[in-house]
Protein backbone atom coordinates (compact mmCIF):
# COMPACT_ATOMS: atom_id res chain seq x y z
CA UNK A 1 0.00 0.00 0.00
CA UNK A 2 1.22 3.19 -1.06
CA UNK A 3 1.62 5.80 1.90
CA UNK A 4 -0.67 8.61 0.77
CA UNK A 5 -3.45 5.53 0.52
CA UNK A 6 -2.65 4.20 4.46
CA UNK A 7 -2.89 7.86 5.70
CA UNK A 8 -6.00 8.17 4.01
CA UNK A 9 -7.63 4.67 5.30
CA UNK A 10 -6.37 5.25 8.47
CA UNK A 11 -7.84 8.84 8.75
CA UNK A 12 -11.19 7.07 7.40
CA UNK A 13 -11.43 4.82 9.76
CA UNK A 14 -11.59 7.49 12.27
CA UNK A 15 -14.91 8.65 10.69
CA UNK A 16 -16.00 5.03 10.41
CA UNK A 17 -14.73 3.64 13.26
CA UNK A 18 -12.28 0.35 13.46
CA UNK A 19 -15.15 -2.50 12.46
CA UNK A 20 -16.40 -0.66 9.72
CA UNK A 21 -12.90 -0.44 7.85
CA UNK A 22 -11.85 -3.76 6.43
CA UNK A 23 -8.84 -5.10 5.39
CA UNK A 24 -8.81 -8.49 6.30
CA UNK A 25 -7.59 -11.35 3.58
CA UNK A 26 -11.10 -12.80 3.59
CA UNK A 27 -13.10 -9.55 2.93
CA UNK A 28 -11.08 -8.34 0.13
CA UNK A 29 -11.23 -11.81 -1.74
CA UNK A 30 -15.01 -11.43 -1.53
CA UNK A 31 -15.02 -8.18 -3.38
CA UNK A 32 -12.16 -9.19 -6.29
CA UNK A 33 -14.03 -11.43 -8.48
CA UNK A 34 -13.64 -9.84 -12.09
CA UNK A 35 -15.61 -12.95 -14.44
CA UNK A 36 -12.77 -12.58 -17.02
CA UNK A 37 -9.66 -11.18 -14.98
CA UNK A 38 -7.09 -14.47 -14.84
CA UNK A 39 -6.40 -13.22 -11.62
CA UNK A 40 -8.63 -11.73 -8.77
CA UNK A 41 -8.65 -8.06 -8.55
CA UNK A 42 -7.83 -7.37 -4.88
CA UNK A 43 -8.87 -3.91 -3.40
CA UNK A 44 -6.73 -1.89 -0.98
CA UNK A 45 -9.50 -2.15 1.84
CA UNK A 46 -13.42 -2.25 2.50
CA UNK A 47 -14.70 1.01 4.02
CA UNK A 48 -18.61 1.28 5.15
CA UNK A 49 -20.10 4.44 6.13
CA UNK A 50 -23.02 4.75 7.99
CA UNK A 51 -24.24 7.70 6.55
CA UNK A 52 -24.08 10.77 4.01
CA UNK A 53 -22.23 12.78 6.70
CA UNK A 54 -19.48 10.11 6.37
CA UNK A 55 -19.53 9.54 3.22
CA UNK A 56 -19.11 12.93 2.68
CA UNK A 57 -15.99 13.06 4.92
CA UNK A 58 -14.65 9.51 3.24
CA UNK A 59 -14.92 10.94 -0.06
CA UNK A 60 -13.04 14.66 1.35
CA UNK A 61 -10.36 12.39 2.97
CA UNK A 62 -9.74 10.39 -0.46
CA UNK A 63 -10.02 12.71 -2.79
CA UNK A 64 -7.37 15.20 -0.79
CA UNK A 65 -5.22 11.86 -0.67
CA UNK A 66 -5.88 11.10 -4.98
CA UNK A 67 -6.90 7.76 -3.21
CA UNK A 68 -9.73 5.84 -5.74
CA UNK A 69 -12.80 4.42 -4.41
CA UNK A 70 -15.32 1.86 -5.97
CA UNK A 71 -19.33 2.18 -5.34
CA UNK A 72 -21.28 -0.50 -4.47
CA UNK A 73 -24.87 -0.77 -3.53
CA UNK A 74 -26.57 -3.96 -3.12
CA UNK A 75 -22.93 -5.62 -4.36
CA UNK A 76 -24.45 -8.00 -6.86
CA UNK A 77 -24.36 -6.65 -10.41
CA UNK A 78 -24.67 -10.19 -11.67
CA UNK A 79 -23.28 -10.74 -14.97
CA UNK A 80 -22.29 -6.90 -15.48
CA UNK A 81 -19.07 -7.04 -13.04
CA UNK A 82 -20.04 -8.34 -9.81
CA UNK A 83 -18.79 -6.94 -6.23
CA UNK A 84 -15.91 -6.08 -7.55
CA UNK A 85 -13.97 -2.86 -8.79
CA UNK A 86 -12.43 -2.14 -12.24
CA UNK A 87 -8.86 -1.81 -10.96
CA UNK A 88 -6.75 -3.71 -8.20
CA UNK A 89 -5.82 -1.14 -5.21
CA UNK A 90 -9.11 0.69 -4.88
CA UNK A 91 -10.78 1.66 -1.86
CA UNK A 92 -14.40 -0.36 -2.10
CA UNK A 93 -16.75 1.84 -0.77
CA UNK A 94 -19.72 -0.37 0.15
CA UNK A 95 -22.99 1.41 1.06
CA UNK A 96 -24.96 -1.41 2.50
CA UNK A 97 -25.49 -0.01 5.71
CA UNK A 98 -27.09 2.97 4.17
CA UNK A 99 -30.37 0.77 4.35
CA UNK A 100 -32.77 3.39 5.46
CA UNK A 101 -36.08 3.29 3.58
CA UNK A 102 -36.70 6.62 4.06
CA UNK A 103 -40.55 6.83 2.78
CA UNK A 104 -42.97 4.59 1.21
CA UNK A 105 -46.19 7.35 -0.04
CA UNK A 106 -49.40 5.17 -0.16
CA UNK A 107 -51.46 7.93 -1.71
CA UNK A 108 -48.98 9.10 -4.58
CA UNK A 109 -47.20 6.08 -4.68
CA UNK A 110 -43.60 6.34 -4.50
CA UNK A 111 -40.96 5.16 -2.10
CA UNK A 112 -37.51 7.29 -0.97
CA UNK A 113 -34.27 4.86 -0.25
CA UNK A 114 -31.00 4.93 1.07
CA UNK A 115 -28.54 2.75 -1.54
CA UNK A 116 -28.42 -0.47 0.85
CA UNK A 117 -32.13 -1.14 0.34
CA UNK A 118 -32.57 -4.33 -1.38
CA UNK A 119 -35.47 -5.41 -3.56
CA UNK A 120 -36.00 -8.08 -0.60
CA UNK A 121 -36.13 -5.63 2.00
CA UNK A 122 -38.89 -3.48 0.31
CA UNK A 123 -40.92 -6.37 -0.69
CA UNK A 124 -41.32 -7.34 2.76
CA UNK A 125 -42.02 -3.90 3.91
CA UNK A 126 -45.24 -3.59 1.73
CA UNK A 127 -45.99 -6.70 2.12
CA UNK A 128 -45.92 -6.69 6.30
CA UNK A 129 -47.78 -3.27 6.12
CA UNK A 130 -49.83 -4.31 3.70
CA UNK A 131 -49.15 -1.73 1.88
CA UNK A 132 -51.18 -1.73 -1.47
CA UNK A 133 -48.55 -0.95 -3.68
CA UNK A 134 -46.48 -2.96 -6.45
CA UNK A 135 -42.70 -2.32 -6.71
CA UNK A 136 -40.48 -3.51 -9.66
CA UNK A 137 -37.99 -6.09 -9.57
CA UNK A 138 -34.97 -7.20 -11.92
CA UNK A 139 -34.02 -10.79 -12.70
CA UNK A 140 -30.97 -11.71 -11.00
CA UNK A 141 -31.29 -11.36 -6.72
CA UNK A 142 -33.56 -10.15 -4.18
CA UNK A 143 -29.99 -8.70 -2.61
CA UNK A 144 -29.84 -6.57 -5.28
CA UNK A 145 -30.50 -2.83 -4.26
CA UNK A 146 -33.44 -0.86 -5.47
CA UNK A 147 -30.77 2.62 -6.39
CA UNK A 148 -28.12 0.42 -7.29
CA UNK A 149 -30.90 -0.90 -10.27
CA UNK A 150 -31.66 2.77 -10.93
CA UNK A 151 -27.99 4.00 -11.67
CA UNK A 152 -27.60 1.04 -13.55
CA UNK A 153 -30.23 2.01 -15.33
CA UNK A 154 -31.70 -1.74 -15.18
CA UNK A 155 -34.87 -3.54 -16.85
CA UNK A 156 -37.23 -5.20 -14.90
CA UNK A 157 -40.38 -6.96 -15.51
CA UNK A 158 -43.63 -5.07 -14.46
CA UNK A 159 -45.18 -1.73 -15.77
CA UNK A 160 -42.43 0.22 -14.15
CA UNK A 161 -39.41 -2.21 -15.63
CA UNK A 162 -37.39 0.58 -16.97
CA UNK A 163 -35.80 1.73 -13.91
CA UNK A 164 -34.62 4.93 -14.75
CA UNK A 165 -37.42 6.20 -16.62
CA UNK A 166 -39.91 5.79 -13.43
CA UNK A 167 -37.00 7.54 -11.22
CA UNK A 168 -37.74 10.65 -9.40
CA UNK A 169 -35.11 12.83 -7.49
CA UNK A 170 -31.79 11.64 -6.46
CA UNK A 171 -29.22 12.61 -3.65
CA UNK A 172 -25.36 12.29 -4.94
CA UNK A 173 -22.49 13.25 -3.18
CA UNK A 174 -19.76 14.72 -5.45
CA UNK A 175 -16.46 13.60 -5.58
CA UNK A 176 -15.21 16.61 -2.80
CA UNK A 177 -17.63 15.84 -0.83
CA UNK A 178 -20.45 18.54 -1.57
CA UNK A 179 -24.03 17.41 -1.72
CA UNK A 180 -26.51 17.62 -4.61
CA UNK A 181 -30.16 17.12 -4.90
CA UNK A 182 -31.60 16.96 -8.46
CA UNK A 183 -35.27 17.17 -9.67
CA UNK A 184 -37.05 19.96 -7.70
CA UNK A 185 -34.65 18.48 -4.24
CA UNK A 186 -32.34 21.40 -5.67
CA UNK A 187 -35.18 23.12 -2.82
CA UNK A 188 -34.38 22.33 0.40
CA UNK A 189 -38.24 22.53 1.32
CA UNK A 190 -39.16 20.32 -2.04
CA UNK A 191 -42.53 18.96 -1.87
CA UNK A 192 -42.33 17.76 -5.39
CA UNK A 193 -39.38 15.98 -5.45
CA UNK A 194 -40.37 12.00 -5.81
CA UNK A 195 -43.35 13.11 -7.72
CA UNK A 196 -42.26 15.49 -10.44
CA UNK A 197 -38.91 14.98 -12.18
CA UNK A 198 -37.83 17.77 -14.26
CA UNK A 199 -37.30 20.53 -11.64
CA UNK A 200 -36.29 23.74 -12.82
CA UNK A 201 -32.84 24.39 -15.52
CA UNK A 202 -30.75 21.45 -16.85
CA UNK A 203 -31.98 18.16 -15.60
CA UNK A 204 -29.18 16.30 -14.32
CA UNK A 205 -29.81 13.23 -12.88
CA UNK A 206 -28.76 10.81 -16.19
CA UNK A 207 -25.34 12.03 -15.31
CA UNK A 208 -25.22 10.00 -12.28
CA UNK A 209 -25.98 6.91 -13.95
CA UNK A 210 -23.72 4.35 -15.19
CA UNK A 211 -20.95 7.03 -14.89
CA UNK A 212 -18.41 8.22 -12.15
CA UNK A 213 -19.47 11.40 -11.30
CA UNK A 214 -20.99 11.17 -7.96
CA UNK A 215 -22.29 8.72 -5.51
CA UNK A 216 -26.22 8.61 -5.41
CA UNK A 217 -27.33 8.07 -1.63
CA UNK A 218 -30.81 8.51 -1.99
CA UNK A 219 -32.89 7.80 -4.78
CA UNK A 220 -37.34 8.12 -5.16
CA UNK A 221 -39.42 6.05 -7.55
CA UNK A 222 -42.99 5.36 -8.42
CA UNK A 223 -44.92 2.14 -7.29
CA UNK A 224 -47.59 0.89 -9.10
CA UNK A 225 -50.90 0.35 -7.18
CA UNK A 226 -51.95 -3.16 -6.51
CA UNK A 227 -54.52 -3.52 -9.82
CA UNK A 228 -57.68 -5.52 -8.56
CA UNK A 229 -56.98 -8.19 -11.42
CA UNK A 230 -53.72 -9.53 -12.79
CA UNK A 231 -53.35 -12.10 -15.29
CA UNK A 232 -49.73 -13.82 -16.46
CA UNK A 233 -49.95 -15.32 -19.62
CA UNK A 234 -48.36 -17.63 -20.65
CA UNK A 235 -47.26 -18.13 -24.34
CA UNK A 236 -45.33 -21.82 -25.79
CA UNK A 237 -44.13 -21.27 -29.36
CA UNK A 238 -42.13 -24.43 -30.72
CA UNK A 239 -41.06 -22.89 -34.11
CA UNK A 240 -37.63 -21.65 -34.12
CA UNK A 241 -39.07 -19.03 -36.12
CA UNK A 242 -41.77 -17.95 -34.58
CA UNK A 243 -40.36 -15.13 -32.21
CA UNK A 244 -39.85 -12.61 -35.34
CA UNK A 245 -43.94 -12.92 -35.63
CA UNK A 246 -43.97 -12.89 -31.90
CA UNK A 247 -42.46 -9.97 -32.24
CA UNK A 248 -44.77 -8.34 -34.69
CA UNK A 249 -47.48 -9.40 -32.83
CA UNK A 250 -46.48 -7.95 -29.93
CA UNK A 251 -45.35 -4.75 -30.92
CA UNK A 252 -49.11 -3.06 -31.47
CA UNK A 253 -50.30 -4.46 -28.19
CA UNK A 254 -47.44 -3.15 -26.14
CA UNK A 255 -47.84 0.41 -28.17
CA UNK A 256 -51.70 0.60 -26.97
CA UNK A 257 -50.63 -0.22 -23.40
CA UNK A 258 -52.79 -3.48 -23.90
CA UNK A 259 -49.63 -5.38 -22.26
CA UNK A 260 -47.78 -2.84 -20.27
CA UNK A 261 -45.42 -4.73 -18.70
CA UNK A 262 -41.63 -5.36 -18.94
CA UNK A 263 -43.53 -8.80 -21.36
CA UNK A 264 -40.46 -11.19 -22.78
CA UNK A 265 -40.11 -13.65 -25.00
CA UNK A 266 -37.52 -15.98 -23.68
CA UNK A 267 -35.29 -18.80 -25.60
CA UNK A 268 -36.28 -22.03 -24.51
CA UNK A 269 -32.04 -22.47 -23.58
CA UNK A 270 -32.39 -19.43 -21.27
CA UNK A 271 -36.08 -20.92 -20.08
CA UNK A 272 -33.94 -23.88 -19.20
CA UNK A 273 -30.87 -21.99 -17.25
CA UNK A 274 -33.50 -20.03 -15.30
CA UNK A 275 -35.75 -23.18 -14.08
CA UNK A 276 -32.29 -24.58 -13.06
CA UNK A 277 -32.50 -22.17 -10.03
CA UNK A 278 -35.59 -23.41 -8.26
CA UNK A 279 -37.31 -26.24 -6.65
CA UNK A 280 -36.35 -29.52 -8.55
CA UNK A 281 -34.70 -28.21 -11.17
CA UNK A 282 -32.02 -27.64 -9.42
CA UNK A 283 -30.62 -30.75 -9.01
CA UNK A 284 -31.01 -31.79 -12.48
CA UNK A 285 -30.27 -29.31 -14.17
CA UNK A 286 -26.87 -27.83 -13.93
CA UNK A 287 -25.28 -31.06 -15.03
CA UNK A 288 -26.99 -31.58 -18.09
CA UNK A 289 -26.81 -27.87 -18.72
CA UNK A 290 -23.75 -26.47 -18.94
CA UNK A 291 -22.51 -24.10 -21.47
CA UNK A 292 -26.43 -24.74 -22.17
CA UNK A 293 -25.52 -27.90 -24.35
CA UNK A 294 -28.25 -29.69 -24.43
CA UNK A 295 -28.34 -32.57 -26.33
CA UNK A 296 -31.54 -32.92 -29.05
CA UNK A 297 -32.96 -35.62 -26.91
CA UNK A 298 -32.46 -34.01 -23.20
CA UNK A 299 -33.71 -31.11 -24.58
CA UNK A 300 -37.00 -32.65 -26.24
CA UNK A 301 -37.86 -34.26 -22.51
CA UNK A 302 -37.06 -31.36 -20.62
CA UNK A 303 -39.48 -28.75 -22.83
CA UNK A 304 -42.09 -31.27 -22.08
CA UNK A 305 -41.17 -31.56 -18.36
CA UNK A 306 -40.98 -28.12 -17.83
CA UNK A 307 -43.83 -26.86 -20.03
CA UNK A 308 -42.01 -24.67 -22.25
CA UNK A 309 -41.67 -24.24 -26.52
CA UNK A 310 -38.69 -23.41 -28.24
CA UNK A 311 -39.30 -19.49 -27.29
CA UNK A 312 -41.66 -18.98 -24.87
CA UNK A 313 -43.68 -15.53 -24.47
CA UNK A 314 -44.42 -14.17 -20.55
CA UNK A 315 -46.60 -10.98 -20.08
CA UNK A 316 -49.46 -9.85 -17.79
CA UNK A 317 -52.64 -7.94 -17.67
CA UNK A 318 -53.56 -5.40 -15.31
CA UNK A 319 -56.41 -3.69 -14.14
CA UNK A 320 -60.66 -4.14 -13.60
CA UNK A 321 -62.06 -7.85 -14.16
CA UNK A 322 -63.44 -6.83 -16.99
CA UNK A 323 -61.08 -4.95 -19.16
CA UNK A 324 -58.21 -8.22 -18.36
CA UNK A 325 -61.00 -10.10 -19.47
CA UNK A 326 -61.13 -8.06 -23.26
CA UNK A 327 -57.72 -7.97 -23.25
CA UNK A 328 -56.82 -11.67 -22.91
CA UNK A 329 -59.38 -12.01 -25.61
CA UNK A 330 -57.54 -9.53 -27.76
CA UNK A 331 -53.71 -10.93 -26.42
CA UNK A 332 -55.44 -14.51 -27.85
CA UNK A 333 -56.78 -13.53 -31.24
CA UNK A 334 -53.36 -11.67 -31.95
CA UNK A 335 -51.35 -14.67 -31.55
CA UNK A 336 -53.36 -17.88 -32.20
CA UNK A 337 -54.41 -15.42 -36.01
CA UNK A 338 -50.98 -15.35 -36.82
CA UNK A 339 -49.15 -18.26 -34.92
CA UNK A 340 -52.17 -21.10 -35.36
CA UNK A 341 -49.17 -23.11 -33.37
CA UNK A 342 -49.02 -21.75 -30.21
CA UNK A 343 -50.46 -22.40 -27.02
CA UNK A 344 -51.56 -20.26 -24.05
CA UNK A 345 -50.77 -22.35 -20.78
CA UNK A 346 -53.85 -22.79 -18.24
CA UNK A 347 -52.93 -21.21 -14.51
CA UNK A 348 -52.32 -24.58 -13.61
CA UNK A 349 -49.99 -25.67 -15.84
CA UNK A 350 -47.91 -22.49 -14.87
CA UNK A 351 -48.21 -23.34 -11.68
CA UNK A 352 -46.07 -26.80 -12.21
CA UNK A 353 -43.52 -25.12 -13.97
CA UNK A 354 -40.41 -23.45 -11.66
CA UNK A 355 -40.03 -21.10 -15.49
CA UNK A 356 -43.19 -19.99 -15.40
CA UNK A 357 -44.37 -19.71 -11.64
CA UNK A 358 -41.01 -17.21 -11.74
CA UNK A 359 -42.29 -15.39 -14.20
CA UNK A 360 -45.50 -14.86 -12.51
CA UNK A 361 -43.78 -13.81 -9.52
CA UNK A 362 -41.60 -11.18 -11.34
CA UNK A 363 -44.62 -9.92 -13.47
CA UNK A 364 -45.83 -8.67 -9.92
CA UNK A 365 -42.39 -7.68 -8.06
CA UNK A 366 -41.96 -10.36 -5.86
CA UNK A 367 -37.89 -10.90 -6.04
CA UNK A 368 -36.42 -13.93 -6.46
CA UNK A 369 -32.73 -15.95 -7.02
CA UNK A 370 -32.26 -16.56 -10.67
CA UNK A 371 -28.68 -17.00 -10.69
CA UNK A 372 -27.67 -20.11 -9.23
CA UNK A 373 -27.11 -21.43 -12.37
CA UNK A 374 -24.34 -19.60 -13.22
CA UNK A 375 -22.72 -21.00 -9.87
CA UNK A 376 -21.92 -24.68 -10.29
CA UNK A 377 -19.11 -26.08 -8.96
CA UNK A 378 -18.23 -22.16 -7.93
CA UNK A 379 -16.77 -22.11 -11.64
CA UNK A 380 -19.14 -20.35 -13.67
CA UNK A 381 -18.72 -17.52 -15.23
CA UNK A 382 -21.60 -15.45 -16.58
CA UNK A 383 -22.02 -12.32 -18.65
CA UNK A 384 -24.87 -11.06 -20.48
CA UNK A 385 -24.42 -9.25 -23.64
CA UNK A 386 -27.10 -6.45 -23.99
CA UNK A 387 -27.78 -5.16 -27.57
CA UNK A 388 -30.97 -3.01 -27.89
CA UNK A 389 -33.15 -3.34 -31.10
CA UNK A 390 -36.50 -1.72 -32.12
CA UNK A 391 -39.48 -3.85 -32.11
CA UNK A 392 -39.41 -5.26 -35.51
CA UNK A 393 -38.88 -8.41 -36.66
CA UNK A 394 -36.16 -7.36 -39.29
CA UNK A 395 -33.91 -6.38 -36.14
CA UNK A 396 -34.86 -9.11 -33.91
CA UNK A 397 -33.40 -11.25 -36.94
CA UNK A 398 -30.35 -9.73 -37.66
CA UNK A 399 -29.59 -9.79 -34.26
CA UNK A 400 -30.05 -13.30 -33.33
CA UNK A 401 -28.22 -14.00 -36.37
CA UNK A 402 -25.24 -11.91 -35.20
CA UNK A 403 -25.75 -13.58 -32.06
CA UNK A 404 -25.53 -17.30 -33.51
CA UNK A 405 -22.68 -17.01 -35.28
CA UNK A 406 -20.68 -15.15 -33.31
CA UNK A 407 -21.34 -17.74 -30.72
CA UNK A 408 -21.03 -20.56 -33.23
CA UNK A 409 -17.47 -19.63 -33.99
CA UNK A 410 -16.70 -19.32 -30.20
CA UNK A 411 -18.09 -22.64 -29.45
CA UNK A 412 -20.80 -21.43 -27.36
CA UNK A 413 -24.38 -21.92 -27.45
CA UNK A 414 -27.16 -19.11 -27.78
CA UNK A 415 -29.78 -18.37 -24.90
CA UNK A 416 -31.54 -14.69 -24.58
CA UNK A 417 -34.57 -13.35 -23.56
CA UNK A 418 -36.12 -10.36 -25.53
CA UNK A 419 -37.50 -7.68 -22.68
CA UNK A 420 -40.10 -5.18 -24.70
CA UNK A 421 -40.32 -2.32 -22.52
CA UNK A 422 -42.20 0.40 -23.72
CA UNK A 423 -43.30 -1.02 -26.99
CA UNK A 424 -40.30 0.07 -29.45
CA UNK A 425 -37.48 -1.28 -27.93
CA UNK A 426 -36.36 -3.92 -26.59
CA UNK A 427 -33.64 -5.64 -24.72
CA UNK A 428 -31.82 -8.47 -25.92
CA UNK A 429 -30.20 -10.06 -23.30
CA UNK A 430 -28.22 -12.97 -24.46
CA UNK A 431 -26.51 -15.35 -21.41
CA UNK A 432 -22.60 -15.96 -22.13
CA UNK A 433 -22.09 -18.95 -19.94
CA UNK A 434 -18.56 -20.82 -19.42
CA UNK A 435 -16.28 -21.96 -16.97
CA UNK A 436 -13.97 -19.68 -15.79
CA UNK A 437 -11.68 -21.78 -13.98
CA UNK A 438 -10.54 -22.92 -17.74
CA UNK A 439 -8.06 -20.36 -18.85
CA UNK A 440 -8.84 -20.94 -22.34
CA UNK A 441 -12.34 -20.90 -22.51
CA UNK A 442 -12.83 -17.74 -20.61
CA UNK A 443 -10.78 -16.02 -22.92
CA UNK A 444 -12.88 -17.61 -25.74
CA UNK A 445 -15.43 -15.67 -23.63
CA UNK A 446 -13.63 -12.55 -23.61
CA UNK A 447 -13.01 -12.78 -27.79
CA UNK A 448 -16.60 -13.42 -27.99
CA UNK A 449 -18.04 -10.79 -26.12
CA UNK A 450 -15.60 -8.56 -27.95
CA UNK A 451 -16.69 -9.83 -31.47
CA UNK A 452 -20.41 -9.33 -30.25
CA UNK A 453 -20.28 -5.48 -29.69
CA UNK A 454 -18.00 -4.99 -33.17
CA UNK A 455 -20.66 -6.46 -34.80
CA UNK A 456 -23.40 -5.13 -33.03
CA UNK A 457 -22.03 -1.31 -33.13
CA UNK A 458 -20.78 -1.81 -36.30
CA UNK A 459 -24.70 -2.72 -37.73
CA UNK A 460 -25.97 0.07 -35.15
CA UNK A 461 -26.58 -1.33 -32.28
CA UNK A 462 -25.78 -0.18 -29.19
CA UNK A 463 -25.75 -2.43 -25.95
CA UNK A 464 -27.70 -0.90 -23.21
CA UNK A 465 -25.10 -1.63 -19.88
CA UNK A 466 -21.41 -3.97 -20.17
CA UNK A 467 -19.51 -5.26 -17.88
CA UNK A 468 -16.66 -4.15 -15.68
CA UNK A 469 -14.02 -5.84 -17.92
CA UNK A 470 -15.46 -4.15 -21.28
CA UNK A 471 -16.20 -0.85 -19.99
CA UNK A 472 -13.13 0.98 -21.85
CA UNK A 473 -13.72 -1.37 -25.08
CA UNK A 474 -17.02 -0.13 -25.69
CA UNK A 475 -16.92 3.54 -24.64
CA UNK A 476 -13.65 3.70 -27.05
CA UNK A 477 -16.33 3.27 -30.21
CA UNK A 478 -18.51 6.02 -29.28
CA UNK A 479 -15.66 9.11 -30.86
CA UNK A 480 -16.92 12.38 -29.55
CA UNK A 481 -19.24 11.18 -26.72
CA UNK A 482 -16.38 9.50 -24.87
CA UNK A 483 -14.29 12.97 -25.10
CA UNK A 484 -17.61 14.64 -23.55
CA UNK A 485 -17.30 12.36 -20.59
CA UNK A 486 -14.25 12.83 -20.46
CA UNK A 487 -14.43 16.44 -19.98
CA UNK A 488 -17.05 16.12 -17.54
CA UNK A 489 -15.26 13.71 -15.35
CA UNK A 490 -12.50 16.45 -15.18
CA UNK A 491 -14.97 18.81 -13.74
CA UNK A 492 -16.83 16.70 -11.30
CA UNK A 493 -13.96 14.91 -10.29
CA UNK A 494 -10.77 15.83 -11.33
CA UNK A 495 -8.85 13.97 -9.37
CA UNK A 496 -10.06 10.89 -10.72
CA UNK A 497 -11.05 9.37 -7.43
CA UNK A 498 -14.83 7.58 -7.86
CA UNK A 499 -14.81 4.56 -9.59
CA UNK A 500 -11.84 4.97 -12.45
CA UNK A 501 -12.85 2.82 -15.31
CA UNK A 502 -16.61 2.84 -14.92
CA UNK A 503 -18.23 2.73 -18.35
CA UNK A 504 -14.66 3.34 -20.01
CA UNK A 505 -14.01 6.94 -18.17
CA UNK A 506 -10.87 7.20 -16.62
CA UNK A 507 -9.10 10.68 -16.65
CA UNK A 508 -5.91 8.52 -16.63
CA UNK A 509 -6.75 6.57 -19.74
CA UNK A 510 -8.37 9.00 -21.42
CA UNK A 511 -5.86 9.27 -24.84
P1 LIG B 1 -26.74 -4.37 -7.39
O1 LIG B 1 -26.41 -4.95 -6.06
O2 LIG B 1 -28.00 -3.61 -7.42
O3 LIG B 1 -26.64 -5.38 -8.50
P2 LIG B 1 -24.20 -2.99 -7.16
O4 LIG B 1 -24.25 -2.42 -5.81
O5 LIG B 1 -23.37 -4.21 -7.36
O6 LIG B 1 -25.66 -3.25 -7.72
O7 LIG B 1 -23.76 -1.85 -8.16
C1 LIG B 1 -23.58 -2.06 -9.51
C2 LIG B 1 -22.76 -0.93 -10.09
O8 LIG B 1 -23.54 0.27 -10.01
C3 LIG B 1 -21.50 -0.65 -9.31
O9 LIG B 1 -20.40 -1.38 -9.84
C4 LIG B 1 -21.32 0.84 -9.46
O10 LIG B 1 -20.57 1.13 -10.63
C5 LIG B 1 -22.73 1.38 -9.64
N1 LIG B 1 -23.29 1.91 -8.36
C6 LIG B 1 -23.77 1.18 -7.35
N2 LIG B 1 -24.21 1.96 -6.37
C7 LIG B 1 -24.02 3.25 -6.76
C8 LIG B 1 -24.29 4.51 -6.16
N3 LIG B 1 -24.85 4.59 -4.97
N4 LIG B 1 -23.94 5.62 -6.85
C9 LIG B 1 -23.37 5.53 -8.07
N5 LIG B 1 -23.10 4.35 -8.69
C10 LIG B 1 -23.42 3.22 -8.05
Amino acid sequence: MKPPVEQALKEIERVVGAEHLLTDAATLSRYSVNMLAAADILPAAVVRPASTAELQQVLKIANAAKTPVWTLSGGQNRGYGMACAATPGTLIIDLKRMNRILEVNVDLAYALVEPGVTFAQLYRYLRDNDIPLWMDVPSGSPEGSCLGNITERGAGYTPMGEKFLFSCGMEVVLADGQVLRTGTGTLPNSQTWQVFKWGYGPSLDGLFTQSNFGIVTKAGFWLMPRPPAYEPLAVTMDDPEAVYKAVEILRPLKLNMVIPNGACVTHVRKALGLTACWGEGKNILPRVGRRFDYPAETLKALKERYALGEWNFAGALYGLPETVRTYRGIVEDAFRSALPGCRFLSAEEQAASPYWRAREKAMRGEPQWEFDMSDWEGKAGALWISPVAPVTNEAVEQQIRIAEETYAKYGFHYAAELILGTGRDLHHIIWLLFDRSDAEERRRAELCEREMYDRYCEVGYLPYRTGLSTGDYLMRKLGPFRDICHDLKQLFDPNNILSPGKSGIDLANRS
